[in-house]
């Protein structure tokens, strides 16, 4: 008797939706629920009861109390919060059940475009979880603080932002002739070009590979890319099987050892010693050799230090990279804002005999980091990197091609006078705001900083016990909270202690000033809670 009963209630409820048994089998998994065919028609035809669980899924789905299915109650409909998880799918299904009534062998084309809109098989989806392979990477420089000062953005308060090295907002242009050149080529600019780049902007890196003193470069090793980013991303995939090992410095720049995770790799941190000026740690950098070990990568100039590596210890990274067979993958992207008259070198020019990897690029050089121009050159020992070169191929083959028009501008921005050194020089911009922010950081009770000597990024130390810090994310909370700063907290950079933050030091003098002033002023009273 009961059986006839759920079986009468159930067919009502599903002529009622006009859900056929098939529908429902489809709504239960939607539900992420287990529903078989021959089940519901044994409910349907009244041979079985379902368990209670499945009662209670089909009450879900139907949007009618399971006690009312049951027999047990004589109201459809109990309180509104024990049937609404599945309401959406049930409107979803009706729109649907309605739809293909109404003209069952109607197709899309048949129909006025604005009922074509209307064809939804259901409102209902699956949830759509991010892919596993993003478990292990972290990536923080656009993280949770940065959302949370959107968020404050968007409720109007306005906010500095410390915490990217985007030039272009803080009054850095590219130069003119890099503009005009750009717009002069654009209509020539629209198909795909060869998947490595443009031969004229591939030339002009490698006669900028000559002046850097970079042995055994040919037009074949030279790729360009949507940014030296798409680069990174694309010899991690190359190169990196699961499991693989690649030496990473720390603090990183997470690009990197996100892209190692991504590719299947495991980032190994080698650690960049503050005491030292933040020069690697050779010793750490052969501990942490195994035999899994692939290569290792040099960030010089550095991000977020500032750090420009001597030759003689970048001779010493390359000898740990001949002694244990290591491809060196070094990111020179700042290889042109270095100050107080230093060099920089290219850790390729210490390398003609190991399999090496040289990135740079236009971002920050010549302040375009939107037209998205970078490249890579490949130099060294090439024999024993044949397979991987044919996987980087693939891969190059497979994007098509980076960007075109900013590949147009590469050969114009390499060659004649290089603007940017008049920002790195006594009194241009760059040089100067180092200086500044250098000297009003150490100023402050209870922070120190190690002075850069290039690029744009300071990465100052926090006494920690002065400032009871336990959570480097919760310090930049409170300061974006109070101050309306936003800089990086140290662990952004897989930085272990929570004692370090990271400040882009790129807007002008009178802001650097009150960013600084209010910094102080936050910090003068600051105790984590
Ligand atoms: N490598 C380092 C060390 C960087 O700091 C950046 C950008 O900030 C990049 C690579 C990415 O540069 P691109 O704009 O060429 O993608």
């Amino acid at each position: 008797m009961a059986h006839q009963i759920f079986a009468e209630r159930l067919k009502a409820a599903m002529a009622d939706h006009r859900l056929k048994q098939a529908d429902m089998v489809k709504a239960a998994s939607e539900l992420g629920g287990r529903l078989g065919k021959s089940q519901i028609s044994q409910y349907v035809s009244g041979k079985t009861m379902p368990r209670a669980d499945v009662v209670a899924l089909l009450s879900q789905i139907l949007g009618v109390d399971a006690a009312w299915l049951t027999g047990e109650s004589d109201l459809p409909h109990a309180a509104a919060h024990e049937v609404a998880d599945g309401s959406d799918l049930l409107a979803g299904m009706r729109a649907s059940a309605r739809h293909e009534a109404a003209s069952p062998r109607s197709t899309a084309a048949q129909q006025p475009a604005h009922d074509r809109h209307d064809i939804k098989r259901s409102t209902y989806m699956r949830e759509f979880k991010k892919s596993s392979k993003l478990d292990n990477v972290l990536y923080d420089v656009r993280g949770p603080i940065t959302d949370e000062a959107a968020r404050m953005e968007a409720d109007g308060q306005r906010i500095l932002k410390l915490n990217i090295g985007n030039t272009a907002p803080f009054g850095f242009r590219a130069p003119e002739e890099v503009i005009q050149d750009m717009r002069h080529q654009l209509t020539e600019c629209e198909g795909y070009s060869e998947a490595r780049g443009l031969f004229s902007a591939r030339k002009a890196i490698m006669q900028y590979a000559q002046i850097k003193n970079i042995p055994n470069v040919s037009m074949d090793g030279i790729y360009t890319g949507n940014g030296v980013s798409e680069l990174i991303q694309l010899c991690m995939n190359a190169l990196l099987d699961n499991g693989d090992e690649i030496l990473i410095p720390m603090p990183d720049y997470p690009l990197w050892s996100a892209c190692a995770a991504l590719a299947g790799g495991t980032p190994v941190h080698y650690v960049c010693d503050e005491q030292a000026e933040w020069n690697p740690d050779l010793a750490d950098i052969e501990s942490k050799i195994t035999s899994r070990t692939k290569a290792i990568v040099i960030i010089n100039p550095n991000n977020p230090t500032g750090a420009l590596y001597p030759r003689e210890l970048l001779e010493q990274i390359v000898e740990i990279a001949r002694k244990h067979q290591l491809m060196i993958f070094s990111d020179e992207i700042y290889d042109r804002l270095v100050m107080d008259g230093l060099e920089h070198v290219s850790t390729a020019s210490l390398a003609p005999d190991v399999p090496c990897v040289t990135f740079s690029g236009l971002s920050k050089s010549h302040m375009a980091c939107g037209f998205r121009i970078g490249w890579m050159i490949l130099s060294g020992n090439k024999n024993c990197m044949k397979d991987f070169i044919y996987g980087v191929n693939m891969l190059s083959n497979m994007r098509l091609c980076s960007n075109v028009p900013g590949q147009s501008i590469v050969q114009t921005a390499l060659g004649g006078y290089q603007s940017v050194k008049s920002y790195v020089e006594p009194g241009g911009r760059v040089y100067e705001q180092r200086n500044f922010i250098y000297e009003a950081l150490n100023e402050i009770d209870g922070v120190t900083a190690v002075k850069p000597k290039a690029a744009f990024y300071i990465f100052p130390k926090l006494d920690v016990k002065k400032f009871n810090i336990t959570s480097d994310e919760q310090f930049a909370l409170d300061l974006l909270h109070e101050k309306r700063i936003l800089i990086t907290r140290g662990g952004g950079f897989a930085w272990p202690e929570p004692d370090h933050f990271r400040i882009v030091f790129l807007p002008r003098m009178g802001v650097l000033r009150d960013a600084v002033r209010e910094l102080a002023d936050f910090l003068s009273t600051y105790r984590q809670a």
